[in-house]
């Protein structure tokens, strides 16, 4: 899984929805925000729940002694960030997503450089993973082959919540869930419309570096609004599907407690592609051999024995 961002412009598929327009501009909400008072005082509403908090609360949390400058602060986030309310103040959604961002730290945090052993083996020839962890993201590669199984970028939350041993399980639950948001429409950055296609070495879409690859196809996600833009290769995108997920289920494995790249049944090449139309077959066997097939948008389309 490899990724992009690069704003497209809008999103072109908007006609017919409902209007949405900016209040005020990127530039002023930042400009709203941009002070460490008023950073304070979104903390202080966080921890206490979202509010609400009374005037009186808030100056004491922040421990900011001039009521003059506290109401001048907290006047500021109010209306987009912070609600008035008659039982007090509270977090608006917007204060909820900027404290959401800054707690996740990938504003303001960078991941320490550091290697993880993985306990599971290539996908391609059996050898020993590795995670190498990089300022924004981790690389699980093979010591032996080289072969990439994920590069995603991860936010620093990730790697502080939980112990390393379990890094490379979290890393792999964390890609998948971008496959599940995807799966139901949605971009993991920006909560917009994504798009998927399948695409094949052959196409003009498709990335320099896949054509000679071992996999026959990818699943391309891109975001309408903010351009965000990742693959994966078909047999892990195809573990968001619910047909693919009640399969695991019917085995008793449960989709969460391995890592995708450690499941019985599936290979990152276990895939078969089919030409006009265009349809992926991704087979899975888990002692009884089935193929789920996906259309060239990678919407579900059966499954044969
Ligand atoms: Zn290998
Ligand atoms: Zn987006």
């Amino acid at each position: 899984m490899t990724e992009r961002n690069e704003p497209n412009g809008g999103n072109e598929d908007s006609a017919g929805s409902a209007p949405v327009e900016d209040e005020i501009t990127p530039e002023a909400a930042f400009e709203l925000v941009a002070h460490e008072t008023r950073i304070a005082v979104l903390q202080a509403l966080q921890a206490a729940g979202g509010g609400p908090l009374s005037f009186g609360d808030i100056r004491e949390r922040i421990g900011l002694t001039d009521p003059g400058q506290c109401h001048y602060h907290v006047d500021k986030l109010c209306d987009h960030f912070v609600w008035s309310t008659d039982d007090g103040y509270r977090l608006s959604p917007a204060g909820w997503q900027l404290v959401g961002a800054l707690l996740s730290g990938s504003i303001t945090a960078t991941i320490d450089e550091e290697t993880v052993v993985v306990g599971s083996s290539c996908t391609a020839c059996g050898g020993d993973l590795v995670a190498h962890f990089r300022q924004s993201g981790v690389t699980i590669i093979c010591t032996d082959c080289r072969f990439v199984q994920t590069d995603p970028d991860i936010p620093p939350a990730l790697v502080d919540d939980w112990p390393s041993s379990e890094l490379p399980e979290v890393v792999s639950r964390y890609t998948l869930q971008m496959e599940v948001d995807a799966a139901h429409g949605f971009c993991p950055n920006c909560r917009g419309r994504v798009s998927r296609g399948v695409v094949t070495p052959t196409d003009v879409s498709a990335p320099d570096w896949f054509d000679g690859e071992t996999i026959e196809a990818l699943v391309v996600t891109d975001c309408h609004r903010c351009g965000k833009w990742w693959h994966a290769a078909p047999s892990v995108a195809a573990l968001a599907e619910p047909a693919v997920v009640a399969l695991y289920h019917d085995h008793g494995i449960d989709l969460r407690e391995q890592p995708w790249w450690a499941l019985d049944g599936l290979t990152v090449g276990s895939t078969t592609v089919r030409k006009d139309p265009l349809y992926v077959h991704v087979h899975i066997d888990l002692g009884e051999p089935k193929t789920v097939v996906f259309d060239e948008a990678f919407e579900f389309v059966e499954t044969y024995e």
